[in-house]
């Protein structure tokens, strides 16, 4: 887990964004935050070895099951990042604005290579969701369906 990725695409004499170092934490939070870029997305994060696990999702994340969402697995971002909204201006990376859409808390019930099982405690997300990568940085999002 590294933020030197996240650092190389930003300048952050110019950006707004925080820089941020990675935070070691017993918390499990999440935000999706709502960014008009070039094309708007929700990017989808939650707070993993002391970094935000991040996702680019084109489509708002299913609040209920059945829907599934395409979400690319973008560069782990700073924890501080979790409050961040503003405007990135132009000529940055990821121009545009970010809005907090969604926060909250998680649990984790089940983490491997490939599979993220989480219950999201959120103001619009809240239930079992499921990350499951299907290719390189393609992931699905969706809502499980609650057991019967
Ligand atoms: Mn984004």
């Amino acid at each position: 887990m590294s933020l030197n990725l996240y650092k190389k695409k930003r300048n952050f004499k110019t950006t707004p964004e925080p820089s941020g170092e990675l935070k070691p934490s017993q918390e499990s939070r999440f935000v999706v935050q709502k960014h008009k870029a070039t094309h708007l997305h929700y990017d989808f994060r939650l707070e993993l070895d002391g970094a935000l696990k991040s996702w680019a999702v084109p489509k708002e994340p299913p609040t209920e099951p059945g829907i599934r969402r395409l979400a690319v697995a973008v560069e782990d971002h700073p924890v501080d990042y979790i409050s961040f909204e503003g405007t990135i201006p132009k000529g940055e990376y990821g121009a545009g604005t970010v809005q907090i859409w969604d926060r909250g808390t998680f649990d984790l019930k089940e983490r491997t290579e490939k599979v993220l099982s989480f219950i999201l405690h959120g103001n619009k997300l809240q239930g079992d969701y499921r990350l499951v990568n299907f290719k390189e940085k393609n992931w699905l999002l969706f809502r499980v369906n609650p057991k019967k």
